[in-house]
């Protein structure tokens, strides 16, 4: 029997971890492509280091070629379309045939959906945009930052709060604190829906203790530079730091694969699409919790969904049974400065509702953090 033709489309935490996963589970007739336009993988976490001055880019980053001395080919280049009747992929460097397809595109930053975005502002999920904040910021001496989420669904929750509690560190440190004055705002009802009312006190408490005014429910309709124009009234700001909202990639949308709302649909018993050669992970899917609220996009659950579509797709190869599931549970950091993290963990897709925790700051969590980079990037690339 020939051996089978498996593509996975996004060289990201979700497609490295399926195609890694995939090669442990089959023997070498079956190739393994792994299709990505970029060449190299940096996880977003590294843009807070780049933007306090922590760390680099390039201490971070690896070649996403390197994965081809473990089986996998690489092919950089960009997806055009998706055909799931035909069982091909059209990129910008020819067609690729598969047996089994694993999409795992992630989300897009999309600040042209924001009217007015212009470089004025800085957005915070855009790595050439982080390295053109980091210096700002580390000449930033007196005046308004404001740190504004301007749109849902966007990755990483924590992400822009984690940013606004690092500035205020940063700041302090510094001794300039008193000449700054800090906001953050989301259009969300409370700061991390998911985590509750309680988990939210511990955020917004910690927001409010650094002296970084925090406001919810704030919708924007458009930004004027740097002054974004709400039906609150404008908020001004001397450095503005931007969370766009987040869409899939538009290949997706072609694909005549089912949807739900603007996002891929995946069991997340199995991982599969609603075509069953296909299976998509991480960011690109919308997986609803039971209270209705989407889970988080995050590469901890990108990574888990991987396990579980790369343990199916073997299983539909080898003729043998898989019986794993994404299980909903899951972790992501908020680091608050003074060298401590805390976690955002628990069990997302609880039956009756998410029962997630936002554990006390440690020194631990932060070295965790540290760890969670390290590990994967020594485990993959080397
Ligand atoms: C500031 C920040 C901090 C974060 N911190 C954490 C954290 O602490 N923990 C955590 O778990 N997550 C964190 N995340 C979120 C995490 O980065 C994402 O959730 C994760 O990357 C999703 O994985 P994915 O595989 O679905 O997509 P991605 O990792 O985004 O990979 C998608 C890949 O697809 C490629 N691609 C897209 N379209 C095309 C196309 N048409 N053709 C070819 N290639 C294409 C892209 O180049 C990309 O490499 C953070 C994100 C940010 C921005």
């Amino acid at each position: 029997m020939p051996g089978a033709k498996i593509v996975i489309l996004g060289g990201g935490f979700g497609g490295i971890t399926a195609a890694l996963e995939l090669r442990r589970s089959l023997n070498g007739d079956h190739v393994i492509t792994l299709v990505d336009r970029r060449p190299s993988f940096m996880m977003g976490l590294r843009k807070l280091w780049v933007l306090t001055g922590r760390g680099t880019p390039g201490d971070g980053t690896r070649p996403l070629s390197a994965l081809s001395t473990k089986g996998i080919t690489l092919r950089q280049a960009t997806v055009t379309s998706i055909d799931p009747a035909s069982r091909s992929v059209t990129t910008d460097a020819g067609t690729l045939a598969y047996d089994h397809l694993v999409i795992a595109l992630g989300a897009e930053s999309r600040p042209d959906l924001v009217p007015g975005f212009s470089s004025a502002v800085f957005n915070l999920y855009d790595a050439a945009d982080v390295e053109r904040l980091a210096p700002r910021v580390k000449s930033f001496a007196a005046g308004r930052v404001v740190i504004g989420i301007l749109g849902v669904p966007y990755k990483c929750p924590p992400a822009p709060y984690e940013a606004a509690l690092l500035l205020h560190d940063l700041f302090e440190q510094r001794g300039l604190r008193q000449a700054i004055q800090m906001a953050a705002f989301t259009p969300q009802p409370m700061s991390l829906p998911v985590v509750g009312a309680a988990g939210c006190a511990q955020v917004e408490g910690r927001l409010a203790a650094g002296g970084i005014t925090f406001t919810p429910g704030v919708k924007i309709d458009r930004l004027e530079a740097s002054v974004a124009i709400t039906e609150k009234g404008p908020i001004e700001a001397d450095l503005f730091i931007a969370v766009p909202p987040h869409r899939p990639p538009a290949v997706i949308r072609s694909s005549g694969l089912q949807m739900t709302g603007e996002w891929l649909f995946a069991d997340p018993a199995t991982m599969r699409t609603s075509d069953p050669r296909v299976y998509a992970v991480g960011d690109v899917i919308e997986i609803p919790l039971a209270n209705k609220m989407p889970l988080p996009k995050a590469g901890i659950f990108a990574e888990s969904h991987a396990k579980v579509a790369a343990s199916h797709i073997a299983a539909d190869i080898t003729g043998k049974r898989s019986s794993a599931t994404f299980d909903g549970r899951g972790y992501c950091f908020i680091e608050i400065g003074r060298g401590q993290a805390a976690k955002v963990q628990g069990h997302f897709t609880a039956p009756n509702g998410p029962q997630v925790e936002v554990t006390p700051p440690s020194e631990t969590a932060l070295k965790e953090k540290i760890e969670f980079e390290r590990s994967r990037l020594t485990n993959w690339f080397s």
